[in-house]
């Protein structure tokens, strides 16, 4: 396949495209992980009642960085998916702005980046 839309070879893609299954595979167990820790935390809970309002107040604290935590996985699952389906779509590796080349030394440090390093410092200061 001589036809390089996005400057990648076959064996690049197939090296990123195996990177962001292994990731999405990671951020999915994690993401269980964490899920089950709060359910966890939760069981504690109603098993006792919380008389220190102190305790209660850190757990809260807690559960809201572990939510924090899940909601932000779970945005970077998307942003795997969502670059896989763009190797589905043949558009992998172009940037969604410009639709320049985002190159594969930026691709490889983060794979499902869907903007060029230009664009996407424009996007961040905007
Ligand atoms: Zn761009």
């Amino acid at each position: 396949m001589a036809d390089s839309y996005n400057d990648l070879s076959d064996s690049q893609m197939a090296l990123l495209e195996g990177q962001l299954r292994e990731q999405q595979e990671g951020l999915r167990a994690e993401v269980q992980e964490e899920r089950a820790k709060s359910d966890d935390e939760r069981d504690r809970r109603s098993a006792r009642e919380v008389q220190d309002r102190g305790d209660e107040a850190n757990t809260d604290q807690w559960r809201e960085a572990n939510a924090a935590m899940i909601d932000h996985h779970v945005d970077e699952i998307s942003g795997i998916q969502a670059a896989l389906s763009r190797v589905q779509s043949g558009t992998y590796g172009l940037c969604v702005d410009c639709g320049e080349a985002i190159g594969f030394q930026r691709l490889q440090a983060y794979p499902s980046a869907n903007r060029c390093v230009q664009c996407q410092s424009k996007a961040e200061s905007a």
